[in-house]
């Protein structure tokens, strides 16, 4: 399955200097916005970055390091989530060292510092985030600025990290921050839900979400066993998928 609605992979591939080869497992986010600075909307933004991050004219050549470019991993808008570097065998040269070696770096469509962001920009933020917490395990919500840039599980912001703050970095900035928050603590309960649902499917309690009527459960039924199952979770420290499975299973090997 790809999260992914389109990719410029290929158009980014034969320019070496964007990218580099990964090292180091994933361990969190770390968002940017695009800051085109033009007063765009998110769909002229997103457009104008995957332009940049396409054209070989994006080199910057700067003494004493290699030629590096201004890229991400991924960039977001109001409708897309595009693929603009492969998140597991390579990494962006550069968005922010070195946190950028263990995270995957994200653009989200922004055209000017303090701009509002759309909701559908923020709904496609926050549905990768919630796939990249399950697929690579680590726990979502944003961390306190980084002390080491090398060391931290989560989601960061470019201003969050110390190579950030050193260089006065002010993105992606409130305008993301308070929406995508808000979204992320909504959303939780649902996923929770959805994955106990999963969950149970798993274990033969129910044979799919639509037809839960196999151990002789009714609908209602079901709820107040997701309910339950939703209130034990609350108590938990359900910060990912991960931990969320570990409450479900305590005694089943995590993978
Ligand atoms: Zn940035």
């Amino acid at each position: 399955m790809t999260i992914f609605t389109q990719s410029i992979w290929d158009a980014v591939r034969p320019h070496a200097w964007k990218y580099r080869t990964r090292t180091e497992p994933v361990t969190g986010l770390i968002w940017h916005s695009t800051r085109g600075g033009q007063g765009y909307d998110g769909r002229k933004e997103l457009q104008a970055a995957l332009n940049w991050f396409r054209s070989p004219n994006n080199r910057i050549v700067q003494a004493p390091f290699e030629p590096f470019a201004g890229i991400s991993h991924v960039t977001i808008g109001p409708d897309a989530i595009v693929e603009v570097v492969p998140i597991d065998d390579f990494i962006p040269a550069w968005s922010s060292h070195p946190s950028d070696e263990h995270a995957i770096s994200i653009e989200v469509a922004q055209s000017n510092s303090g701009q509002a962001i759309e909701p559908g920009t923020i709904a496609n933020c926050r549905k990768f985030a919630a796939w990249a917490a399950a697929e690579y395990r680590f726990p979502l919500g944003r961390l306190a600025p980084a002390g080491d840039d090398w060391k931290w599980s989560g989601e960061l912001g470019h201003e969050d990290t110390v190579q950030g703050k050193a260089q006065g970095k002010t993105d992606p900035g409130l305008a993301f921050w308070n929406p995508y928050l808000q979204l992320e603590d909504e959303m939780t309960k649902d996923e929770i839900r959805a994955l106990i649902r999963e969950e149970l499917r798993a274990l033969h309690i129910i044979d799919s979400a639509a037809n839960p009527s196999v151990s002789g459960a009714t609908l209602d039924g079901l709820d107040d066993f997701v309910t339950r199952a939703f209130t034990r979770l609350q108590g938990a420290d359900v910060t990912s998928v991960a931990a969320i499975k570990k409450v479900l299973h305590p005694d089943k090997p995590q993978i």
